[in-house]
């Protein structure tokens, strides 16, 4: 037990955490040439917020929330999604108050669903997500799918579709929602025990269930495509003229509703072929009453969130890799206890300088140091010994030629200046 991690969560050692800074630096850099800037908020958050937020008739709110009371306060969840904790700090500290009109923020962090794991599918995993808020301009619409269709590009992976739907207004959804209620009168005992309980409080929401038997019983409902209002229809038509002169190709998917209450008009899915059933690499859509919903005046909003496991895996399958760089630079060999002092002085030098330097611990035998450094795979290992402490020198051994020769003391900072960085300093 005590070595055993919860199920559904993973431990990331230092080899693919490196893959991991790698995504992560790649995700900062496309958000800054978009203009969105990082929020963090809190990993948990009063229940009420995604119950509001969310939906109470979501799978995420009804069946996935790690949820506990502190000390007989009130009630948590570790935060299942990102959009309503952002929304919430968006209002809380009135940022929609600041000069621009679009506020444009991104996350990236861990979120937990108590759902089945699989491969893919983890009940701690990763996104990174943005959110726009502030403007309902189609034009955004197409940006943020472009964005999101950028960074897959960016990172080499092919074969992914942009799935895409509008799922209306409130407006339209009332008239959906009567159909769809007709629809399913007569099949409404055949539902699993939730979805029955959907079918009156929110029964758009059945078309989304991962039950099997629910999904055969939805088979040609009415979707919410025919019912537009005149409003969504021309948002949705702009949405679709931008997209193309992105050039960024799409599915319309009327089946598409997505697992949160909180989108209007715009929904989209990003997905990958390949990495099995959790085919879903990034979703997201238009959620323009979520802000007043959650207590902010009544501004539109719209965002995104891929899922970081699941690009990663998309990857493996394709062949593509993130490198990390080699973290070591320097390996220091030394022989004897005054060559160590001066090791170690030179090591804390040259880590001044900006060099990653790694060292042997423990005395050990000068081949059992210089296989270290192979393991390492140092450039350059710095070899001290009884003549080189003599002499207030170092022998510099070029790992990849093997070739050695001796630097001054005084002079190694320049000579892997040079060498490591191709810089020139005079000292
Ligand atoms: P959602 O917040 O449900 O719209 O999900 C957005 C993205 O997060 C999905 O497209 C997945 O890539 C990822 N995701 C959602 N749930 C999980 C999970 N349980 N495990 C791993 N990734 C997930």
């Amino acid at each position: 037990m005590l070595t055993n991690k919860p199920k559904g969560t993973n431990d990331f050692l230092p080899d693919e955490v490196g893959r991991w800074q790698a995504l992560e630096d790649l995700l900062r850099e496309v958000s800054r040439l978009y203009g969105y800037r990082e929020i963090r908020t809190p990993i948990f958050e009063h229940t009420e917020l995604f119950q509001r937020g969310v939906g109470e008739t979501t799978d995420i709110v009804e069946k996935e929330m790690y949820t506990f009371t502190s000390k007989g306060e009130k009630s948590y969840s570790l935060r299942p999604e990102g959009t309503a904790p952002t929304v919430r700090a968006y209002v809380e500290n009135k940022l929609y108050a600041q000069p621009q009109p679009t506020t444009k923020l991104y996350y990236i962090g861990p979120m937990f669903r108590h759902d089945r794991p699989q491969a893919g599918r983890y009940r701690q995993f990763h996104q990174y997500g943005i959110e726009a808020l502030g403007s309902d301009d189609p034009a955004l619409d197409a940006e943020v799918i472009a964005m999101a269709m950028d960074i897959y590009r960016r990172l080499g992976l092919k074969d992914l579709t942009v799935e895409l739907n509008s799922v209306g207004c409130p407006n339209c959804r009332l008239q959906h929602r009567q159909k769809l209620q007709e629809f399913l009168a007569p099949k409404k005992e055949q539902l699993c025990k939730t979805c029955q309980g959907r079918y009156e409080r929110n029964p758009m929401r059945i078309l989304d269930c991962k039950d099997s038997n629910c999904q055969k019983l939805t088979e040609g409902a009415p979707t919410i495509d025919q019912m537009l209002c005149p409003e969504c229809q021309s948002h949705f038509t702009a949405v679709q003229k931008h997209l193309h002169a992105l050039e960024v190709p799409y599915n319309l998917n009327s089946k598409l509703v997505r697992g949160l209450d909180y989108y209007v008009k715009t929904a989209f899915e990003i997905v990958a072929t390949g990495i099995g059933a959790q085919g879903s690499v990034g979703g997201g859509g238009r959620y323009d009453g979520l802000i007043e919903q959650i207590g902010g005046p009544a501004m539109p909003g719209i965002g995104f969130a891929l899922g970081l496991e699941r690009i990663l895996l998309a990857m493996k399958e394709q062949g593509l890799d993130l490198v990390a760089d080699n973290p070591v630079e320097v390996f220091i060999a030394t022989m004897g206890e005054d060559a160590q002092l001066m090791g170690s002085k030179l090591s804390q030098q040259l880590r001044q300088e900006g060099f990653a330097v790694e060292r042997d611990y423990g005395n050990r035998s000068f081949k059992a140091q210089l296989k270290a450094a192979d393991r390492y795979q140092v450039r350059y290992t710095l070899i001290i010994g009884e003549d080189e402490l003599k002499n207030n020198m170092v022998q510099v051994k070029d790992m990849a030629t093997g070739k050695q020769e001796p630097v001054a003391l005084a002079e190694v900072q320049v000579y892997l200046n040079r060498n490591i960085r191709g810089r020139e300093i005079n000292e």
